[in-house]
């Protein structure tokens, strides 16, 4: 099962665990094929029929396979890395080392990396265990102790032979007057000087792997690299003064100077573009292919929607208003409609889904609305029942959890075109489902889903026939969804709901939890609701779950009644009863996991308290309190933190308090995880790039568009000579099931 491990370590979303491991989609994916974007799609569609060129077979080779790579180097090279060849091509060096600096013994100063060419003198084995055997050698200039520990004096004698020659690399150490060299890195013959006198580079290790066996297998692996048709324009190449692919792949291994490792670097940047561009094109492939699939045009007579409008406790915001004319819009052409919803939270993104999907039902066809969790869908159930019931429409709710008689009688129903609207979980999209006359879908909050599952949904809808709306909370700047979306058309939620106060927020340290809860005590008796949010751990929802049923245990033993429990592995009815209970009012604290991240309404909860704050990204913190300051009291929002913070997670903490401005909040994410973090991107559902830097590559992200878009205007089949080296580009950063979507596949 390693295989399945590994998938789910590149994929930028847990989420889909089950989803393989209970094969929804047929049968597992085969090994080869981990595209992160598309490879789902090649499962549920089956329509991969291109092998992967015969010229990129060794690039995915198993890095196990070089010469001299044992199992256990292979088994570190691929936590480091990755299990193939090509994921060393990816591995780009993060620092260098200098070995040019040769200065004379005498002149060496304390601390520089040097290479020089001594003779031996004489051996001195190690006079005891703890001490070191020690070869002494001079340059005329000066001596040099070489230091070593632990050593095997036939290897020394043998790399160290006294009377000769040889060069030596390392750091230099001044000991009172003896100038030293501790295990030096390098011991070469006088002949090998130039080869030792280089600039290293050096690449990002892990426990029990060091420098040197990484370094030769990436040696080996791009001795073995293919030299790959161009698959970019040659001016376009020669206008940025790039080389071609293989020439960068070498030169972004051979940085000579720091400013070869910045994303600048012409050798990275061109490196980057290939990614970009193999994204850009898979996603421009995918949509093509929805967009070609015949659509049709729906377009109710508004009575459902006057009726709902005018009974609406409040006006839509003109943001809404805006939204919703384009939705009608793209509903009305008879082209198959695929638009993104942007909206903050609590911006009203479920009114403007429920007004669209009534054009629908007017129209006489049906309309889903799939949501990432059971409480989520359940609570669209809650607030849009109501709302059908009097417009004399039937909404149906299909979770996992709908089983035997009911669950039949509700498939049967749909299938007869009783149902007008569905709600529900991915189960929606399940085998067994069949619409009587589906005609629009919405995917709430669907940066949940992440990037296989999503598109998996998105090809099921288009299956459909269906007009698709999806839904995000995750206000990214227009290049990212670019990443993770390619070129949709996007409505944006710009402007929140009229007289929203804005949250107080504040940060404390975890010391001052016994304030705190006294504090919330104190809310509670005020007759306020409170969440207390327990933090995720990476990998182990057991341990989060243990961490939340302490808190629980100890918030109950000082509240009383007043507290309960929500959790991902807790029983839906369970889940329900207490979602409902705090929504009732029955009881003040909601103790969660960040079960409650997604959309979750419940407009008198006015506390938030998010423990262990700083393993939180940006991102899910403001989803987090977004989920108090809906109604008219003022909401609070409580940062509690394990001292001392980290600079990341203090720079987060701060710009939570400065902004509730989703925008800002996204970019400042953007900018942090620009550092090396990447647990936003996880959460966020954007692919996981290997060479190309969101943040910095912004630039070439615009120009990878515009050029996937006109190869695919130009060659739609990728059939041309350019084409079919992109077919290769595809296939070298997986993005292979794309080629399934091409027209003469
Ligand atoms: P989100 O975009 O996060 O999904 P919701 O759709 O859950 O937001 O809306 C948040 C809250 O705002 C809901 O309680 C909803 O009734 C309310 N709301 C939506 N639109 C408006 C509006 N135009 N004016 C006032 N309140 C609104
Ligand atoms: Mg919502």
């Amino acid at each position: 099962m390693a295989w399945v491990r590994y998938s789910l370590w590149r994929s930028p979303c847990h989420d889909h665990r089950t989803t393989w491991s209970n094969g929804r989609y047929g049968a597992p994916p085969v090994p080869e094929i981990r595209s992160r974007d598309v490879a789902c799609l090649a499962v549920v569609c089956a329509r991969i029929s291109n092998m992967r060129p015969e010229i990129l077979f060794s690039t995915f080779a198993p890095v196990s396979g070089l010469p001299g790579v044992g199992p256990r180097i292979a088994k570190l090279i691929e936590k480091v890395a990755g299990p193939r060849l090509v994921d060393l091509y990816w591995h780009l060096p993060t620092q260098i080392v200098d070995r040019r600096y040769s200065p004379s013994l005498a002149r060496a100063p304390d601390g520089a990396i040097v290479t020089v060419t001594v003779v031996v003198e004489r051996h001195t084995p190690a006079p005891g265990k703890r001490l070191p055997y020690k070869v002494f050698c001079s340059d005329g200039s000066g001596q040099l102790t070489l230091v070593f520990f632990h050593a095997k004096p036939d290897y020394l004698q043998r790399a160290l032979p006294v009377g000769e020659e040889r060069v030596v690399s390392g750091r230099i150490r001044h000991y009172g007057d003896e100038v030293q060299i501790t295990h030096p890195d390098h011991i070469g013959t006088a002949a090998e000087l130039d080869a030792l006198k280089a600039v290293e580079p050096v690449y990002r290790l892990t426990a029990g792997l060091t420098a040197r066996p990484l370094q030769r297998a990436v040696r080996l692996t791009l001795d073995q690299a293919p030299d790959l048709p161009e698959w970019l324009e040659p001016q376009f190449v020669s206008g940025r003064r790039w080389q071609g692919w293989k020439d960068a792949l070498l030169a972004a291994h051979a940085p000579e100077s720091p400013d070869d490792l910045e994303p600048g670097n012409p050798a990275r940047e061109r490196l980057a573009y290939d990614e970009l561009l193999a994204n850009q094109l898979a996603l421009a492939l995918v949509r093509e292919s929805v967009r070609r699939g015949a659509g049709r045009a729906v377009s109710g007579d508004s009575s459902l929607r006057k009726q709902v409008v005018a009974s609406l406790p409040y006006s839509l915001t003109s943001a809404q208003e805006r939204a919703l004319e384009e939705i009608w819009k793209d509903m009305a052409s008879p082209a198959r409609m695929l638009r993104l919803l942007q909206g903050d939270v609590g911006s009203g993104k479920t009114i403007v889904a429920f007004l669209a999907m009534l054009n629908a039902v007017e129209s006489g066809a049906q309309a889903a609305l799939m949501a990432p969790t059971e409480v989520l869908a359940q609570q669209h159930g809650d607030v849009l029942t109501p709302l059908c019931a009097e417009l004399g429409i039937r909404l149906a709710l299909l979770t996992g959890r709908e089983k035997g008689k009911f669950r039949r009688e509700t498939l049967a129903d749909l299938e007869a075109g009783d149902i007008d609207i569905l709600v529900g979980t991915h189960a929606i999209f399940q085998e067994g489902v069949a619409f009587s006359d589906l005609a629009f879908a919405v995917i709430d909050e669907q940066h949940r889903f992440g990037v296989h599952q999503r598109l998996a949904l998105t090809a099921k809808a288009a299956g459909a026939r269906a007009n698709l709306l999806v839904m995000t909370a995750t206000p990214i700047p227009r290049t990212l969804t670019m990443t993770a979306y390619g070129d949709m058309d996007v409505s944006q939620l710009d402007e929140k709901p009229p007289g929203r106060i804005p949250v107080d927020t504040r940060a404390m340290p975890l010391e001052r939890l016994d304030e705190v809860v006294q504090a919330v005590r104190r809310a509670v008796g005020d007759g306020d609701r409170v969440y207390w949010v327990c933090p995720l751990v990476e990998e182990s929802d057991v341990i989060d779950i243990a961490a939340a049923e302490a808190r629980y245990a100890a918030l109950a033993g000082n509240l009383g009644n007043d507290v309960a429990l929500l959790h991902g592995r807790m029983k839906s009815a369970e889940k329900d009863a207490h979602m409902s209970r705090f929504a009732g009012g029955e009881i003040s604290v909601l103790v969660a996991t960040t079960v409650i991240e997604v959309g979750v309404d419940v407009p008198e909860a006015t506390v938030m308290v998010v423990e262990h704050a700083e393993r939180f990204g940006l991102a899910q913190l403001h989803q987090l309190r977004g989920r108090v300051g809906r109604g008219d009291r003022q909401g609070r929002c409580l940062l509690l933190y394990a001292a001392p913070l980290g600079d990341t997670a203090r720079a987060r903490i701060r710009i939570m308090r400065e902004t509730d401005d989703g925008f800002r909040i996204a970019e400042e994410d953007l900018r942090l995880r620009g550092a090396g973090e990447v647990l936003g991107t996880r959460q966020s559902g954007l692919p996981d790039f290997r060479l190309a830097d969101v943040g910095a590559h912004e630039e070439l992200m615009l120009a990878a568009r515009d050029d996937a878009k006109l190869v695919l205007e130009r060659d739609p089949d990728l059939s041309s000579d350019r084409g079919q080296a992109l077919r290769a580009l595809l296939y070298l950063f997986e993005r292979d099931a794309a080629v399934g979507y091409l027209r003469s596949g």
